[in-house]
């Protein structure tokens, strides 16, 4: 099955069989895995361990947002959230249930976020302590120009959580250059390409350290996941770790190197994207976002205004041919999500082009997009 979903993706056969073993998480079998893995997503971000750490956090992507909000913006303090589709909708409730009080900043359907537009918000309110920026949002496809909206944060003297859950390992993050910046959060299975069950917020040392004790929680508590690490080993796991998912993870992070790192792997994704939005204008199909706003990590198409369409019917039809998608609208329009990553290739989408199109005529769609 082709699992073209924007996570968790298709994963490499190898990834899935470094999970068909049994470990003890304490054993010094496992450590210097878990230890390897931690240096080496620090040097996708950009970093060394001198300056930053890998937290890891057993779990899905939303408990290490959580996980960032609550160890660094302090209680009762404000957070701006660029309101750019539904991931930041579920980051600004998870904000608000943690403590916070979130000031949204408008973005307009079908653009970026605006870093000018940010310094503004940031400017009239002097208590907004972060910002917290999406990455690539992955309800609509758009990719937002987080280095430059962090930039805008950090002129203004503000902290920055960014969620680059769909984006780590493929879109580029250079934290070196991003010293405003408290959390990257991010998880094994979407650009990463392992299996879900693990999520990984970097951080910048000397800010673990000044947020010790703050989180409100221990499970969540960034501070005390650091502290853990320091006192019995970078290799140690506070509480059971996901053991399997992070073998396989380590295969993951292999393929990845194998592959070139993050530009060549973004490169497969864009003709991936390229691919699926050149079949699917080919097959009538109208996509959501003008060109210039498409990030290369997930397809958004209009539902085909035609009375015969049903989603879950298109979604069946693709299914019985071997291409699995979102079975749930995400945006205001009702439309098909179509992802791009994983360990699929520009042939895979091909393949997936061909199934849409026999999937439509077996529904009898005449009508694909609006007149
Ligand atoms: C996938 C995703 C998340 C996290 O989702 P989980 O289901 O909690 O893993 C958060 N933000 C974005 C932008 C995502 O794409």
């Amino acid at each position: 099955m082709l699992l073209l979903i924007p996570g968790p993706v298709s994963t490499h056969p190898s990834v899935r069989a470094a999970a068909a073993q049994d470990f003890a998480p304490w054993d010094n079998d496992f450590r210097p895995l878990n230890e390897a893995v931690r240096l080496r997503l620090l040097s996708i971000a950009g970093v060394r361990a001198a300056t930053h750490a890998t937290l890891p956090l057993q779990g899905c992507g939303h408990f290490a947002i959580e996980a960032a909000v609550r160890s660094f913006v302090p209680d009762g303090s404000k957070v701006l959230i660029p309101m750019t589709g539904q991931y930041a909708d579920r980051a600004a409730r998870l904000a608000a249930e943690a403590g916070a009080e979130v000031v949204g900043l408008a973005v307009p359907d079908e653009a970026q976020a605006d870093p000018a537009a940010l310094a503004d918000a940031l400017a009239a309110d002097p208590t907004i302590s972060h910002a917290l920026l999406v990455y690539s949002e992955t309800s609509t496809g758009t990719v937002h120009d987080v280095p430059a909206l962090a930039e805008a944060a950090g002129r203004a003297g503000r902290r920055v959580i960014v969620d680059a859950v769909s984006a780590f390992g493929a879109l580029p993050l250079d934290l070196s250059a991003l010293p405003m910046v408290d959390a990257a959060v991010f998880t094994a299975n979407k650009c990463l390409e392992g299996l879900p069950g693990l999520a990984f917020v970097i951080s910048p040392i000397e800010r673990l350290v000044a947020c010790q004790g703050g989180a409100r929680s221990w499970s969540l508590d960034l501070a005390s996941i650091y502290h853990h690490a320091l006192d019995v080993g970078f290799g140690s796991f506070r509480f059971t770790p996901p053991a399997q998912i992070l073998a396989a993870l380590s295969v993951a992070l292999d393929l990845l190197d194998a592959e070139g790192g993050q530009a060549p792997r973004l490169a497969r994704y864009t003709a991936n994207a390229d691919t699926l939005l050149d079949g699917m204008r080919g097959l009538g199909l109208a996509p959501m976002l003008p060109r210039a706003l498409q990030g290369p990590i997930v397809v958004n198409v209009h539902a085909p205004p035609d009375p015969a369409w049903r989603l879950q019917a298109f979604v069946d039809a693709l299914k019985r041919r071997g291409v699995l998608i979102s079975n749930f609208y995400n945006t205001a329009a009702p439309g098909f999500r179509v992802g791009c990553i994983g360990a699929v290739t520009p042939c895979d989408m091909a393949r997936a082009v061909a199934a849409m199109g026999e999937a439509l005529d077996e529904m009898g769609l005449r009508t694909r997009r609006a007149a």
